[in-house]
C-alpha cells in the first residue's frame, strides 16, 4: 500500500479536490490510503475565530465561522450538486420530506450543519468564559480536517472511487499536550492496522484527516501546525507503506530558490539528513522532522505537485544514492541579526555560555548559527522586535553588539563529509564577498556562513554557477 497526503492547496476548492480524485484513481493498483489537510487557510481562520472569541469579539468569531460554513457548503454543492451526477448514477432527487433517501449532497450538507452548529456553540462558549484553553484550541483548529476529510470522501465517491471515511480521532491516539500532542505510536499503530486493513482488504480507499487525533479518553488533539505530513508518515510507518506521497503545489525541492537563480534544478533524490538541513530555509515544502516515522522504517517520501502530477518530484530517502555533484542545494535566509558577545570579566568562565543561552531561552528566541573564540561568542537570530530587550539582558553578562540586515547561506551535501578542501572551494567561489561567521554543523553535511543581506543574490548565483552548472542526471532534473 501507499499513503497519499494532500496538503491544503491541493484540496483548496472543488477543482483541486476533483484533481486529487483523478490522481488517486491513477494509483488504485498501489492500494492508497489518503490523508487530507483542511482546505487552504481554513486552520488559520479557525484559530483566528477562536482568538476573536477569547477576546470577546463574538460577532467577528461567528462571522469567520459563517464564512467557513459558506465556503464548505459551496464547495460541497460544486462537488456533489445536481449537475455533478454522472449519467446513470443513482441520484434520486429527494425533497427530504417523503422519507426519500437523502442525496450525497444533502447528507454532506447536514453533516456540515451539525459540525458548524457545534463550532458556533463552542465559540459562544469561549466568548462567555473569555478564555481559550489549549484543549479548546485543538477542538476548534481541528475542525478543518474533520470537515474536509468527510467532504473529500464524498467527492471521491462521486468521482467513482470506493472511498471510506476514517475518523482520525478514533485511530491517532496522542497524549494531552494540546496543540502539539505526541502520538502513542504503539496504540495508534494497532488501531490503524485494524481499521485501515479492513478497508484495504475490501479494495476500498480509506480517507482520513491529517493533523488531528485524540487522547485515549477521546479528547480532541492536534499534533502541531503543518502536522498532516506527520500524520501521513505515522500511517505509512504503521502499515509498512511502499512509499508516502506528499502532494503539494510545487514540483519538489530545488537546488536553490529559482527566483534568485533561474538555472535552479529540481532535486530528484535527496537524503533525509540533507533535507533536514534545508528545512530551516525551505520549510514551505515540508519539515523533515515530521517524516521521521517513515525514515526510521526506510520508507521513501515523495514531494509531488498536484497541479503537475506527471512531474516525478523529489524523493526523500534515508540513504540517497551518491551524487557526482559535491552539493545538493544552496539555501539562503534573510532578515538575520548577528549578536556579538565579548566576555567581560572572566574570559569564558564556565557557565558563560549557559547564561547567554538562558537569555535567549527566556525570550523564546531560537539561536541559529553560533561561533565562538576564546573570548567571544557570535550568534545569529531571526530579526525581531525583541532584539533590543535581548541585548539589554545580555549586556549584564558581556559586551554586546548587534547588527541587522544579515543573511545566512547554507550549502548542503552528504559528499562534504568525504571530500577534502570543500571549504576552500566554497569560499574561493564567492570571491571577495565578506563573510561574517562560518560554521560547519556536527552532521558535517553543511557549510553555513553569514553575509550581508544585499549580497545574497550575487553570492548564491556564484555558488550555483560554480557547483551546479553541470549536474548528475541521476540526482538532478
Ligand atoms: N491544516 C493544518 C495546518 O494548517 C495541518 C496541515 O495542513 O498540515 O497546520
Ligand atoms: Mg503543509
Amino acid at each position: 500500500m501507499i499513503v497519499m497526503k494532500f496538503g491544503g492547496t491541493s484540496v483548496e476548492d472543488a477543482v483541486a479536490i476533483r484533481r486529487a480524485a483523478d490522481i488517486v484513481k491513477a494509483r488504485l493498483a498501489d492500494r492508497p490510503v489518503v490523508v487530507v489537510s483542511a482546505m487552504a487557510k481554513v486552520t488559520d481562520q479557525l484559530l483566528a475565530a477562536g482568538r476573536a472569541a477569547a477576546n470577546g469579539d463574538r460577532d467577528q468569531a461567528l462571522a469567520i465561522s459563517a464564512g467557513l460554513r459558506d465556503r464548505h457548503l459551496r464547495t460541497a454543492a460544486e462537488l456533489l450538486g445536481p449537475s455533478q451526477h454522472s449519467v446513470g448514477a443513482p441520484s434520486k432527487p429527494s425533497s427530504g420530506l417523503g422519507g426519500g433517501v437523502p442525496s450525497p449532497l444533502q447528507k454532506l450538507q447536514s453533516e456540515f450543519d451539525v459540525l458548524f452548529n457545534r463550532l458556533d456553540e463552542l465559540l459562544r462558549g469561549v466568548v462567555a468564559v473569555a478564555e481559550l484553553s489549549p484543549r479548546t484550541t485543538d477542538f476548534v483548529s481541528g475542525f478543518g480536517e474533520v470537515l474536509n476529510s468527510i467532504q473529500v470522501t464524498a467527492a471521491f465517491q462521486a468521482a467513482g472511487l470506493d472511498a471510506g471515511h476514517i475518523d482520525s480521532r478514533e485511530v491517532i491516539v496522542t497524549d494531552a499536550t494540546h496543540t502539539r500532542a505526541v502520538p502513542d505510536f504503539e496504540e495508534t499503530e494497532k488501531r490503524l492496522q485494524t481499521r485501515l486493513k479492513a478497508l484495504l482488504d475490501q479494495k476500498r480507499v480509506p480517507v482520513m484527516g491529517g493533523f488531528i487525533g485524540a487522547t485515549s479518553e477521546g479528547v480532541a488533539t492536534t499534533i502541531g501546525r503543518g502536522g498532516s505530513d506527520f500524520s501521513a508518515a505515522i500511517v505509512g510507518a504503521a502499515l509498512d507503506a511502499q512509499r508516502i506521497e506528499i502532494w503539494t503545489d510545487v514540483d519538489g525541492m530545488m537546488t536553490t530558490d529559482p527566483n534568485l537563480c533561474p538555472g535552479a534544478r529540481r532535486i530528484k533524490v535527496i537524503s533525509f539528513n540533507e533535507a533536514a538541513e534545508l528545512a530551516y530555509f525551505g520549510a514551505k515544502v515540508l519539515h523533515p522532522a515530521t517524516i521521521m516515522p517513515a525514515v526510521r522504517k526506510n520508507i521513501p517520501v515523495y514531494i509531488l505537485n498536484s497541479r503537475n502530477p506527471s512531474c516525478e518530484g523529489t524523493c526523500i530517502t534515508s540513504q540517497a544514492p551518491r551524487s557526482k555533484n559535491l552539493f545538493k542545494a544552496i539555501a539562503a535566509k534573510k532578515r538575520i541579526t548577528i549578536i556579538d558577545l565579548v566576555a567581560t570579566r572572566m574570559l569564558m568562565a564556565h557557565g558563560f555560555l549557559r547564561d547567554i543561552f538562558e537569555v535567549f531561552d527566556r525570550h523564546r528566541i531560537p539561536v541559529d548559527v553560533v561561533s565562538t573564540s576564546e573570548v567571544s561568542v557570535s550568534v545569529t537570530v531571526d530579526t525581531t522586535d525583541a532584539i533590543e530587550a535581548i541585548a539589554a539582558d545580555l549586556a549584564k553578562l558581556a559586551d554586546v553588539q548587534h547588527e541587522g540586515h544579515k543573511a545566512i547561506v547554507c550549502i548542503v551535501g552528504e559528499n562534504i563529509r568525504m571530500t577534502p578542501g570543500v571549504a576552500g572551494k566554497v569560499f574561493g567561489a564567492i570571491g571577495d564577498h565578506n563573510v561574517r561567521m562560518i560554521s560547519q554543523g556536527a552532521s558535517e553535511i553543511n557549510i553555513t556562513f553569514v553575509i550581508e543581506e544585499d549580497e545574497v543574490p550575487a553570492v548564491v548565483r556564484r555558488l550555483h554557477d560554480t557547483f551546479f552548472t553541470e549536474v548528475d542526471p541521476e540526482v538532478f532534473a
